[in-house]
């Protein structure tokens, strides 16, 4: 394949570059607040907070301030044999917002490697642990070697995160590098027969998961979810049931549960982490995303002190011997730590809740047009389908969802529909206008992309379709 005269010499994320320079990507040259700014100087709503990372909006002073006092000290040092204010102070600022058994934290640099750091904890934890029932008290359980994640399920993409992901455009390719792990069938709610109750149908769904961790159960070290909202595969939704079931399971099976809170975490699902609306507690606690406000690549994992206390020991090799070199960098933790404390002094939480409802009602208006289907929303977060006028899918090949997003970019709106999956998860800044504004693009674009020829929703390569 010829690459273009246009290329230049970046090559860019989850992207399929044949095709990026057949339509070359826009330039930004600043963005503040719930906007980005391209280089002609056009406003562009970031309906998606810049891959669903941004939390207060673009350039926020507080955050900014943060950041520049502490380059005025220091911009990175080692943590290993050292430590410093800022990070000490986010370890305990989580630990004082997040559940009591949640008591440590262990920093990475992003939300792949928080899972990477889960699962070998988890795993290690299991090696170095003996059960109640063990006669030898050094034996630990080194049968447990597997996890389970969820059907459509995304969780990262280096190898071991990749190994939990259920994306087959993502990971099929490196099949050969993957790790087989069990597989639980999804509980979306969109998968639901029309004639089920969502009870009826999340039963079934954990009624499987039930079967799969007992027939495992010796192996199984964790299970791993997204709670409430499968992000990439298209912003799937199920409810915080489901995940009091899991603990209840996990705790009858002494298996770890690994919350993958780093798209949903800090405030997007409505409350400050997913988890709270199922009254539980993970043993293990992933974030990253919005952790820094969006603005510096950090991740943390958060685990209790049970499982801290499984590599304390004299012996050096028990230890979690797992290293970034810029873990708890300062500039990330001063800037997470302004973040946090955007929270209370605009109260945040409480403000979103008019988002919430607001976004209900544009949904709810949505839901009419014939094209719209599955209507779904978590607190911060709503989603739709495209569908064709008779309700059916589309067929995979077009694809009306690319179509949208380019009328929207043209019209001032930054969306990404994953295929046919279109979705909002905007930052916390926007006002009641700028969402009404973002609905009404949406809308026309809908009716856009719907007129359009099948020749040219088909007019890219079908993988292309499914990216989130
Ligand atoms: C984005 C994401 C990840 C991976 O984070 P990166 O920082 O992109 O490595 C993992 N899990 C979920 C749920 C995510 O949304």
């Amino acid at each position: 394949m010829q690459t273009s005269a246009r290329s230049s010499a970046l090559w860019h994320p989850c992207t399929q570059m044949y095709q990026q320079d057949i339509n070359p990507v826009p330039k930004i040259a600043r963005a503040k607040g719930a906007y980005l700014y391209l280089d002609n100087g056009q406003p562009v709503l970031d309906g998606i907070s810049s891959w669903w990372v941004n939390l207060h909006g673009h350039s926020h002073p507080a955050i900014n301030a943060a950041i520049t006092d502490q380059l005025e000290q220091f911009e990175q040092v080692i943590l290993a044999g050292f430590t410093h204010s800022p990070i000490e102070q986010l370890a305990a600022q989580l630990v004082a917002v997040t559940l009591p058994p949640l008591t440590r934290c262990f920093f990475a640099d992003s939300g792949s490697a928080a899972v990477e750091v889960a699962l070998k904890m988890s795993l290690q934890f299991w090696h170095q642990t003996a059960g109640p029932q063990t006669v030898e008290p050094e034996s630990g359980k080194p049968e447990r070697n597997t996890f389970i994640s969820l059907e459509n399920g995304y969780h990262g993409e280096t190898l071991g995160s990749l190994s939990v992901t259920d994306i087959p455009l993502f990971s099929s390719q490196y099949r050969p590098l993957l790790i087989q792990h069990l597989r639980a069938p999804t509980p979306d709610l969109s998968c639901k027969q029309h004639d089920q109750s969502d009870e009826e149908f999340l039963l079934q769904r954990f009624a499987q998961l039930q079967t799969l961790v007992e027939q495992h159960q010796d192996r199984v070290c964790a299970i791993i979810v997204e709670p409430l909202v499968q992000g990439a595969a298209g912003m799937k939704m199920y409810p915080p049931i489901y995940l009091t079931w899991l603990r209840q399971l996990c705790d009858a099976h002494q298996i770890h549960l690994i919350l993958d809170e780093i798209a949903v975490g800090f405030g997007r699902t409505g409350t400050l982490f997913a988890h709270e609306q199922a009254g539980i507690c993970p043993d293990f606690l992933c974030l990253s995303k919005g952790l820094t406000g969006g603005y510096l690549p950090m991740s943390c994992v958060m685990t209790t002190d049970k499982v801290y206390q499984a590599f304390y020991s004299p012996d050096v090799a028990k230890g979690f011997l797992h290293s970034h070199s810029f873990t708890g960098n300062p500039l990330a933790a001063r800037a997470a730590l302004a973040s946090l404390a955007i929270f209370e002094q605009e109260n945040t939480l409480q403000k979103n809740q008019q988002h919430i409802h607001q976004f209900k009602i544009k949904l709810a208006e949505l839901a009419s047009h014939p094209h719209v289907a599955h209507c779904r929303q978590t607190g911060m977060i709503a989603a739709f389908d495209l569908v064709q006028a008779n309700g059916q899918p589309y067929p995979a090949v077009q694809q009306r969802g690319r179509l949208m997003a380019q009328y929207a970019l043209q019209h001032g709106l930054l969306i990404r529909p994953i295929g046919n999956h279109v979705y909002f998860i905007p930052p916390y800044c926007i006002t009641a206008d700028e969402i009404d504004q973002m609905f009404a693009i949406t809308s026309r674009a809908i009716d856009w992309a719907v007129s359009q020829s099948v020749s040219l929703a088909e007019a890219s390569m079908p993988a292309m379709f499914n990216l989130p």
